[in-house]
């Protein structure tokens, strides 16, 4: 078998009908994997299964909010009754609202910590079960460079990335005697439509994207591909708990 064949394999993507997720769903189906979309966009994530399908592989699309976990739940038994089994988790949905932090409400904090920390945990919850009586499973998290940097406009998100990749400490410890790897993936500035949001709102924040990253452009959704393959196959069986940067080297540039 090769190290990073995936087929017969069945990945549940969530946001995976734009921006990261469908970059790493493309990745998962060119590979061999099935692929379940999950969003709260319908007709988005019908346009993004139907060019998964174009790879040859069998997809479901999954309407789901992440922030309630009875959805989470829902979305991993809907995975199994339409592709059979899961074998690969990707708990990539996630949202920013940009404030300063004397200026965030409560109910904004609480929003982002849900959709970005919580879901990781309802989702991963949901599919253990599933995973164990499979006899293992791949748990891939999305963090940030927020999960290690600070940014003045981002303290809910920052502590939710950060949040993420202890979360997948906790679960890649707990669940190792399972034969299920959690692994975390912190993408650098990749462009999306939640960044282009951000080049709107930040001033100067392309220029210090382009200068700060070696590499010297932005991340596209295409180069989050082969991590997805990577963390979602068998050449990463004793890989479990790290955090992966995949950043174009703007983590270990001063
Ligand atoms: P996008 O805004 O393009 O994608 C976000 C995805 O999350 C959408 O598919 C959206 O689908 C889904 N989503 C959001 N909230 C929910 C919810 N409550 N329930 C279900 N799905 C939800 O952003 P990116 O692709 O940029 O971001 C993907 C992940 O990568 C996020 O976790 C983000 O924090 C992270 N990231 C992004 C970076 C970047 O530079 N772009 C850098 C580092 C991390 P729908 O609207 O249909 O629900």
């Amino acid at each position: 078998m090769s190290l990073f064949d995936l087929t017969g394999r069945v990945a549940l993507v969530t946001g995976g009908n734009g921006g990261i997720g469908l970059g790493m769903a493309r990745g998962l189906a060119e590979a061999g994997a099935a692929i379940a979309i999950a969003g709260r966009n319908r007709a988005k994530s019908e346009a993004a299964s139907a060019e998964l399908g174009k790879l040859g592989v069998k997809t479901a699309v999954l309407t789901a909010d992440v922030t309630d976990e009875a959805q989470c739940r829902s979305m991993v038994g809907d995975t199994v009754a339409q592709l059979g089994r899961l074998d690969i988790l990707v708990n990539n949905a996630g949202i920013n609202i940009r404030k300063a932090p004397q200026e965030y409400t409560l109910t904004e904090w609480r929003q982002v910590i849900d959709a970005n920390l919580t879901s990781t945990f309802s989702c991963a919850q949901a599919a253990y079960p599933v995973m164990k009586a499979a006899g293992g499973g791949k748990i891939v998290n999305i963090g940030s460079m927020l999960s290690i940097f600070g940014a003045s406009f981002a303290p809910a998100y920052g502590a939710s990335k950060g949040g993420v990749v202890q979360l997948t400490k906790a679960l890649a410890t707990a669940w190792a005697k399972d034969n299920i790897q959690v692994n975390a993936v912190l993408p650098g500035w990749i462009d999306t439509d939640l960044t282009r949001a951000a080049r709107e709102q930040i001033r100067g924040l392309n220029a210090m994207v382009l200068m700060r990253t070696p590499v010297g452009r932005w991340g596209v959704p295409a180069d989050l591909a082969g991590i997805a393959v990577f963390l979602g196959g068998a050449a990463s069986d004793y890989v479990t708990g790290t955090a992966i940067p995949v950043d174009g080297g703007y983590s270990v540039q001063v």
